[in-house]
Formats: structure tokens, C-alpha cells, sequence
């Protein structure tokens, strides 16, 4: 029963597949190979971007704080959701590669049109002393769970626009999030206005790969020097693409998705029905905030059950499950009878 997160499960079997089809002969180092060029081409293809700069890199701090180093200067604010990945979980990586600060908008999980446009004002009303506006991100999927629709990212890219600031999509969960809201990559990226993406593949079946997107070309020497000086260019660079190719080969990466955001639906369904269990928020994707009674979380917990706890009141514990493309119907079988048992 193992809802912690959707780093926790194994890798695909058809990205090792692809991973061992890689792992014969020769080929350049530093994404010189074929393989490499292949994966550029083909997202480039999905994102229907034939100009866009696509990159590998290992993890998705690196993917946001090598990007955003790329739309933010060191004088330069980014804005983000006060509990984005960027401010809570990657310990100042992209505050220490763009040497920009970063500016937590408002108090919601999504950052609406009207606080993002009242925080620039107020860091333009400081004049010469302020900190300039430099770059937006949006995690999509959120931190708790929710999906910004094309809509909003447009109108939030559109406020961005008209001040100079460049949009980033931290999408450690861009499948997820794509597939629920039934759109097209263009659409929920650069056709919304979004000029950067971390495209996420760890979560959904990788092992350790994620794809910049840089819909600017003209941002390319100031990438590759980036990842260069900051150590993410990886040398036997074709483990990275053979990753990527099992990933995005046969639809993999959207059949993840779906598995992921299915099991996520049938768990919610079922909650549903047991009066013990109150959402915090309703689940749009495969993440899930709830709180059950203290008894019910130590039956859980005693019983092998993993996942985050978000905190604890009034002998209610909030927590967060994750559902992951692997997990079985047995375990979420077994998870509910446990809670069903209860009532
Ligand atoms: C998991 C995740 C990342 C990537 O984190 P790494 O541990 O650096 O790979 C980035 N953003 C969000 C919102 C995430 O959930």
C-alpha cells in the first residue's frame, strides 16, 4: 500500500527495455549520439516546437533551476506559488543557479491573475531600489494536487507577457496533468504562453530524466554553458535519451498517465462512500489530500500503509496519497477495507 509518491515504484519494464537496447557499442558522449538527437526530434515532433531546444538533464530541481536560470536575471524576482516545489523543496537550487530571488504570490495553491498582478506592482512600485520582475512558475501539476486549465495558464502568461517576464512550467507531472485536461502538449505549453518547460518523465516510469524545453532558441548558449558549469551535462549522455525513448515510445508516457490518473479516480470514487474520509481538495490528477480520524491512520500505518502526512488537529490527520502508473488494485483494495472496516 505504498502511496508516498510516484518516485517510490520501479521504472518502467519497456524503459529498461529500452535502456538495455541502448547499451551496445559505441557512441559520443555529451548527447553527441544519435539516440540523443532521435529524443530531441521527437519531442520537438510532440510539442509541434520544430525550433525549440531540448535538453536532459537528471532530476527535476535541475530541469527548474537550469531553466529558470535561462528567463531570470540576478536582480530579477521569479514568481511562484507560496508552497512550490522551487521555494519548499529544492533547497535555494534555483535562487543559487539564476542568483535571482524568488516571490511567493498570495496564499492559494494556484496562483490567481489578480494576486500575481498586484505582487509585480508592488516590486515595480519600489523603483530603483526594487528587485525587477523577471520570471513566472507554475508547477503543473500543483504541489497539492490541482491543474491550472489552458485558460488560466494563458491569462496568467498574458499578465507575464505585458511586463517582459518569461513563463515556466514546472511540470514534474506534465502527463498527469495533460492527459486529465485532454489537450494537446502545444496547448497546455507554448501555445498558452509558457516559454520553458520541465518536462517530467521520473514519476510517470524513468529512473532519472527530465527534458528542458526552451521554445526561445536563441536561449541555447546560455543553457548548454549552464548545465556545463553546473554539472549536469552528462557524459555517457545516451542513458539519458534511451530513457526518454522507452518513455515517449509506443505512447508510454500518456498510457502512464492514464493508469496513474484512473487508479487516482477509482481510490477517490471509493473514499467517497466512507464516511470517515473528508477531502481537503478535490483531486484533479493522481495526488489526493485528505484527513481520516487518528485510529484510522494507525490502522493504516499498522498495517504497512505508506504515505506523507501533512499534519495533524483535532484528532484528524491530513495526508497526502500519491498514485503511481504501478500501483495494484490489491493494494488499494486493502487500503479501503481497512478504512471500510473501521466504519
Ligand atoms: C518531484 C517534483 C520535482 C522534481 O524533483 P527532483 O527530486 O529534483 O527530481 C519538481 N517539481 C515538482 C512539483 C515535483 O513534484
Amino acid at each position: 500500500m505504498y502511496f508516498a509518491s510516484d518516485n517510490a515504484g520501479i521504472a518502467h519494464p519497456e524503459v529498461m527495455a529500452a535502456v538495455n537496447d541502448a547499451n551496445k557499442g559505441y557512441a559520443l558522449g555529451y548527447g553527441l549520439d544519435n539516440l540523443t538527437q532521435d529524443t530531441v526530434a521527437q519531442i520537438r515532433a510532440i510539442f509541434e516546437a520544430p525550433e525549440a531546444l531540448v535538453y536532459l538533464v537528471p532530476t527535476g530541481t535541475a530541469a527548474n533551476a537550469l531553466a529558470l536560470a535561462c528567463l531570470a536575471q540576478p536582480y530579477e524576482t521569479i514568481f511562484c506559488a507560496p508552497m512550490a516545489h522551487i521555494q519548499e523543496d529544492e533547497c535555494g537550487a534555483p535562487e543559487f543557479y539564476s542568483g535571482a530571488k524568488l516571490s511567493l504570490v498570495g496564499n492559494t495553491d494556484k496562483i490567481q491573475p489578480d494576486d500575481f498582478t498586484a505582487e509585480i506592482e508592488r516590486s515595480l512600485a519600489r523603483g530603483f531600489q526594487g528587485i525587477k520582475p523577471g520570471a513566472l512558475s507554475l508547477s503543473q501539476v500543483t504541489e497539492f494536487g490541482q491543474i491550472y486549465s489552458v485558460d488560466e495558464i494563458k491569462a496568467l502568461s498574458d499578465i507575464a507577457h505585458a511586463h517582459q517576464l518569461g513563463v515556466h512550467l514546472d511540470g514534474a507531472r506534465f502527463a498527469n496533468a495533460m492527459v486529465a485536461l485532454d489537450v494537446s502538449p502545444a496547448e497546455m505549453s507554448w501555445k498558452a504562453g509558457v516559454d520553458a518547460v520541465s518536462f517530467g518523465a521520473t514519476k510517470n516510469g524513468c529512473f532519472g530524466v527530465e527534458a528542458v524545453i526552451l521554445f526561445d532558441p536563441a536561449k541555447a548558449v546560455e543553457f548548454e554553458a549552464r548545465r556545463k558549469r553546473g554539472g549536469h551535462l552528462m557524459s555517457k549522455h545516451r542513458y539519458l535519451a534511451a530513457q526518454m525513448q522507452g518513455y515517449l515510445a509506443n505512447d508510454l508516457w500518456t498510457r502512464s498517465a492514464a493508469r496513474s490518473n484512473a487508479t487516482c479516480a477509482r481510490l477517490v470514487k471509493a473514499l467517497r462512500s466512507i464516511d470517515e474520509v473528508e477531502f481537503d481538495s478535490e483531486p484533479q490528477a493522481n495526488v489526493i489530500f485528505c484527513n481520516i480520524s487518528v485510529d484510522a491512520h494507525q490502522r493504516l500505518v499498522d498495517a504497512g500503509a505508506m504515505y506523507s502526512v501533512i499534519g495533524e488537529a483535532d484528532q484528524r490527520v491530513s495526508i497526502r496519497l500519491v498514485c503511481d502508473w504501478a500501483l495494484k488494485d490489491a493494494h488499494i483494495d486493502q487500503f479501503l477495507k481497512i478504512l471500510s472496516d473501521l466504519a
